[in-house]
């Protein structure tokens, strides 16, 4: 899959992977400099975008529409699961946001916290490590019936598109708008994915620390990267963790 070529200060990996909607091909240069885990976000976003966006294409040549609009936001009191590269990613775009905005920012993380942790072992279920559809299935229910706006919705709409997390970028539906609103009722008709950005960050991650893969929900992120610091600031060579990516496809 992968051939590493030596260039100057980085060095080029070639991605030729096969998908039910063609082959995604390119190339990712990886810096030889030491590379944190959440540097690798910026790599996978728009290969998140990619795949998501050549799903809808296919989807619409079938005559489907996708009814995912702008100001659209019922699916943003899901439970948003992040891989732990994109945890670090949230919490420095939470550090960078101007004063007033990242002080009221931190607030909505704190609010859903603890509104979190009101109820006995959520958290911790949240939190296990090896999730699978099925084993998170209870706790996405409970958490949608919490209906916690996730801190980045203002009026409806993320204020963060073009930074959003890969979960966000993966869904989107061919159903009608309104069944988000109460998807555990009204099944919802996801646009199906060959491979998952989210999973394979994860993957990443968890060969690389040698940890279980883990999930983190949104909302616990900046609390979960404090707790992770030295982790958010473990560095490996820019080669060996591109190549990590690559291979968790
Ligand atoms: S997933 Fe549902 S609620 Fe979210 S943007 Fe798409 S149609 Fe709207
Ligand atoms: S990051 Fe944006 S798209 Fe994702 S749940 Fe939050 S507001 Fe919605």
């Amino acid at each position: 899959m992968t051939n590493g070529e030596t260039q100057q200060a980085v060095q080029m990996f070639n991605v030729d992977i096969a998908t039910e909607d063609g082959p995604l091909r390119g190339i990712l240069a990886a810096p030889l400099r030491p590379m944190r885990l959440m540097e690798i976000v910026a790599t996978a976003a728009p290969l998140a975008s990619e795949i998501t966006d050549r799903a809808m294409a296919r989807e619409k040549a079938r005559g489907r529409t996708i009814s995912c609009r702008d100001g659209c936001g019922a699916c943003c009191r899901q439970w948003v699961p992040l891989s732990i590269p994109e945890v670090f990613w949230i919490r420095e775009l939470v550090d960078d946001l101007p004063g007033a905005r990242r002080a009221a920012m931190r607030r909505r993380f704190e609010k859903i916290s603890a509104a979190l942790r009101r109820r006995s072992g959520f958290v911790n279920r949240l939190l296990e490590p090896e999730p699978t559809a099925e084993s998170t299935f209870p706790q996405a229910r409970e958490y949608f019936a919490l209906q916690l706006a996730c801190p980045f919705l203002d009026r409806e709409s993320c204020s963060i598109h073009e930074h959003r997390p890969m979960a966000c970028r993966e869904c989107n539906v061919t159903s009608p708008a309104g069944r988000c609103g109460h998807p555990y009722k009204t099944p919802v008709d996801h646009v199906a994915l060959p491979f998952s950005l989210t999973v394979a960050l994860g993957r990443m991650a968890s060969a690389l620390t040698g940890q279980p893969p883990r999930l983190v929900p949104l909302a616990l992120a900046i609390e979960w990267a404090r707790e992770h610091n030295e982790l958010g600031r473990r560095t490996w060579p820019g080669p060996q963790l591109v190549q990590a990516f690559i291979q968790a496809f």
